[in-house]
């Protein structure tokens, strides 16, 4: 499936069999097709999903906040979300949604390619990274995958009600810029979003910091 197909056909998804229920609608993602990051949380929520639109409300506002913290408007990152429609009463989304929702999220990846990609939550780290320890103990490691860099952090809704998450988060995004800035990693691991690997591996650091 291509991006186009992709975005089209999301509108329109009951693929899960469930979250069509729930949603107002789908919220596919935004950004430029061209975005170095790419930041990927867990779901819509309830503003989300009015809007059409990733990160409104105060995880929104944080996330913005994040952005311009290391020079960067959110126009320049492209925004998206495990799922493409909203939970219903806020619960976190399934495996089999996620895995469900998948080639969304491949077809977005696959047309934006971008250098970096930050998971936000435990969700987002465990299906980006492959790896199943939570994000609390994989947080700010640099992670080679398939030709970009993982970058598990903590999830938005979280720090907005913790200011200890908070500053955290400071921290991991004020390591990005330098991040951007690097070479591509030339490792051949592939990027299994939503699977989780049999053995745990001991991640591979690129040696930037
Ligand atoms: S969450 Fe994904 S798979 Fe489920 S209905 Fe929405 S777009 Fe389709």
């Amino acid at each position: 499936m291509d991006f186009a197909e992709a975005q089209k056909e999301a509108l329109e998804c009951c693929r899960c069999g469930t979250l069509c229920h729930s949603r107002t609608r789908a919220v596919f993602g935004e950004g430029p097709l061209n975005a170095e990051l790419f930041v990927v949380g867990e779901a819509p929520g309830f503003n989300e999903d009015r809007e059409g639109k990733p990160f409104r409300g105060a995880s929104g506002m944080l996330l913005d906040r994040l952005l311009l913290s290391i020079g960067l408007e959110r126009e320049k990152v492209y925004l998206t979300t495990l799922v493409k429609c909203k939970p219903p009463e806020g619960r976190a989304p399934k495996p089999a949604e996620i895995n469900a929702c998948r080639p969304y999220l491949l077809a977005q990846l696959a047309a934006v390619d971008p250098k970096v990609i930050v998971a936000l939550g435990d969700l987002a780290s465990k299906s980006l990274t492959g790896r199943k320890e939570s994000v609390s103990r994989i947080r700010g490691r640099v992670i080679p995958l398939d030709g970009r860099y993982v970058f598990p952090t903590l999830s938005l809704v979280r720090a907005l009600y913790t200011p200890a998450e908070r500053a955290l988060l400071v921290s991991d995004f004020s390591r990005l810029p330098k991040l951007i800035a690097a070479e591509r990693p030339s490792t051949y691991g592939t990027l299994n979003v939503s699977r989780i690997p049999a053995a745990e591996r001991e991640p591979i650091q690129p040696g930037l910091w």
